[in-house]
C-alpha cells in the first residue's frame, strides 16, 4: 500500500488561507483525527466533492477554524482519496496543522509527489505533469497561457496523433512481414513514404518552434552589452522600471553582472547588465569583462548598446561581430545628442534596431516591438502544441531522426522488417516523451524539480 502523504499546498508565507493537502488510502481517516465538523459529522461519511466547516486540533487543543474538502478516488488530483484542510494562512497555524496531520499517521510528501502520483495513476501524462511546474513558475501571460494549454493536453494530443499514424504503419509492416502469403492489403511504398515523411515533418515543425516557444514559456535570457558609458545601466533601469544598476559617467562602474527579470508586454526578459567592454588593466574589471563576453556567447538575446553621440570604436566593431548570427536587437542610444556614430553601419549589421534616448524616455514600446518580432511572439499561438523543455525536444529530435532514417531506408529498398525497427524506435521515443514508456529515473528526475506540496 502506498503511504498516505501530506504537505502544505500553499506557499511558505503568511496569506489569507493555508491549505494542507493529504492524499492516499487513509487521507480521510487521518483528516477525521485532526478535523471536527461543526455539525458533529465525520468526513468519512462524506461523498466526494463535498466540504464541511469545523475546526482543527492538535494534542487536544483547538488550533483554528477550518474547512475540509473531500475528494474520493479516482476523482481527485492524484487519483487517490484526497482531503484538503483550509485554515487561516499564518505560517505557525499551517505548520501546526501539518504536524497534527503527521501525528495522525500521514508521511511528509516529497517534492512533486502529488503530481507524480497523478501521473502514475494515469490522471495526466508526463508533458502535462511538466506543464504544472511551468504554470506555477510562469511570470508572464504568454507563459501562463502556453503552460495552461499544455496542461489541457495540446502537446499530448499532437504527439498521440503522430503515434497513432506511426503505430498504424508499424502494424501494417509487421503484418506484411509476418504473413507474406496472406492477402493483407499492404501500404504501397510511396504511400508509406509519404505518411512517414508527414509524421517526421510534424515533429520537425515542433522542434523548429522550440527556441521561440521556450523563450515565451521560460523567459528570454537577455544580455545588455556595450562599451563603457554607452548607457547599458540606464537601459537596464528603464526596462526594470527602477534603479537596479548604478549609473555614472565613470567608466568601469558596472564590474560584475547585475541581473533582473522584467516583464515586457507578455514576455519576460531575464536581464543581465554587464561590465563595459574595453581593455582594462584593473584585474577585477577584466574578470567582469570576460564574464560579459561569456554571457554574450550564451544568451538567447543580446541587446548591444551603442552611444550614437560617439564614433564607433574597436569594441563596438568587436561587439557587432560577436552578435552576427545571434538573436540581437541593436539599441542606438543617446538620440537626444548630435549623432557622431555611423548609424547606417549599425543598421546594416542588425535586422532589428531601436533608436532611443534611454535617459529621457519611459517608453519601451519600440524595444518590445522588435523583441516580439524577433521571437515571433506576436504570432505565437499559446494554444498550439509547443515543446517546453530539453527533454521533450530531445525525444522529438530522436523520433524525427528515426523516421527520416526509415524513409531513406524505404527509398533504398531496405526490407520492411528493418524499416520497421526504425519506426518502432521512433514510437519508443514518443512514448517516453508522453511518459507511457518512460524509465523511472527520468520520471524521478522530473518530479524532483517540483516544489513540495505540488
Ligand atoms: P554604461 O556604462 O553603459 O552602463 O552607461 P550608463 O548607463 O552608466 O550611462 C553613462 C552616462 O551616460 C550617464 O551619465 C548617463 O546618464 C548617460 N546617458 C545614458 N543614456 C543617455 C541618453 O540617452 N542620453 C544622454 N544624453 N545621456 C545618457
Amino acid at each position: 500500500m502506498e503511504k498516505t502523504i501530506a504537505a502544505v499546498a500553499t506557499g511558505n508565507a503568511a496569506g489569507g488561507i493555508g491549505v494542507i493537502r493529504i492524499s492516499g488510502e487513509k487521507a480521510i481517516e487521518i483528516a477525521d483525527k485532526v478535523f471536527s465538523a461543526a455539525d458533529g459529522s465525520f468526513l468519512s461519511e462524506l461523498k466526494g466533492y463535498r466540504a464541511k466547516f469545523g475546526s482543527v486540533a492538535a494534542g487536544g487543543k483547538t488550533l483554528d477554524n477550518a474547512v475540509a474538502l473531500v475528494f474520493r478516488a479516482p476523482k481527485s488530483y492524484t487519483g487517490e482519496d484526497v482531503c484538503e484542510l483550509s485554515v487561516h494562512g499564518g505560517v505557525f497555524i499551517v505548520e501546526k496543522t501539518l504536524e497534527a496531520v503527521f501525528a495522525a499517521g500521514a508521511a511528509p510528501a516529497g517534492a512533486g509527489e502529488f503530481t507524480k502520483r497523478a501521473f502514475l495513476n494515469g490522471k495526466m501524462d508526463l508533458t502535462q505533469a511538466e506543464s504544472v511546474a511551468d504554470l506555477i513558475s510562469a511570470e508572464g501571460e504568454a507563459a501562463a497561457q502556453a503552460s495552461f494549454h499544455a496542461l489541457q493536453g495540446s502537446l499530448s494530443n499532437k504527439i498521440n496523433s503522430i503515434l497513432e499514424i506511426l503505430t498504424d504503419c508499424s502494424a501494417n509492416m509487421a503484418a506484411w512481414v509476418d504473413y507474406p502469403d496472406e492477402e493483407i492489403p499492404d501500404l504501397a511504398d510511396d504511400e508509406l513514404e509519404k505518411t512517414l515523411t508527414n509524421a517526421a515533418k510534424a515533429l520537425k515543425e515542433l522542434v523548429e518552434n522550440y527556441e521561440n516557444g521556450i523563450a515565451v514559456v521560460q523567459g528570454i535570457d537577455t544580455v545588455i552589452a556595450g562599451r563603457p558609458n554607452a548607457g547599458k545601466s540606464t537601459l537596464m533601469n528603464l526596462l526594470a522600471g527602477r534603479d537596479k544598476s548604478i549609473v555614472t559617467d565613470i567608466e568601469g562602474t558596472t564590474r560584475d553582472i547585475v541581473e533582473e527579470s522584467v516583464r515586457l508586454g507578455g514576455l519576460v526578459l531575464h536581464l543581465s547588465d554587464t561590465a563595459g567592454l574595453r581593455k582594462s588593466k584593473d584585474e577585477v574589471e577584466t574578470i567582469g569583462i570576460d564574464r560579459a563576453y561569456n554571457k554574450i556567447e550564451q544568451a538567447s538575446l543580446i541587446l548591444p548598446v551603442f552611444d550614437s553621440s560617439r564614433k564607433l570604436n574597436k569594441e563596438d566593431m568587436n561587439l557587432i561581430e560577436r552578435c552576427r548570427d545571434k538573436k540581437a536587437v541593436a539599441i542606438i542610444n543617446k538620440t537626444d545628442l548630435s549623432t557622431k556614430a555611423d548609424v547606417e553601419f549599425i543598421q546594416s549589421s542588425f535586422a532589428h534596431c531601436v533608436f532611443i534616448s534611454a535617459k529621457s524616455t519611459a517608453d519601451t514600446s519600440g524595444i518590445e516591438k522588435e523583441i516580439k518580432s524577433l521571437f515571433a511572439a506576436d504570432t505565437f499561438d499559446a494554444a498550439a502544441p509547443i515543446l517546453a523543455n530539453q527533454r521533450q525536444k530531445q525525444c522529438c529530435v530522436r523520433a524525427m531522426d528515426f523516421i527520416f532514417d526509415a524513409v531513406s531506408s524505404l527509398i533504398m529498398g531496405v526490407t520492411r522488417d528493418a524499416v520497421n525497427v526504425l519506426v518502432d524506435s521512433a514510437i519508443d521515443e514518443l512514448l517516453s516523451l508522453t511518459g507511457q514508456k518512460a524509465n523511472i529515473e527520468v520520471v524521478n528526475n522530473i518530479f524532483s524539480k517540483f516544489c513540495v506540496g505540488k
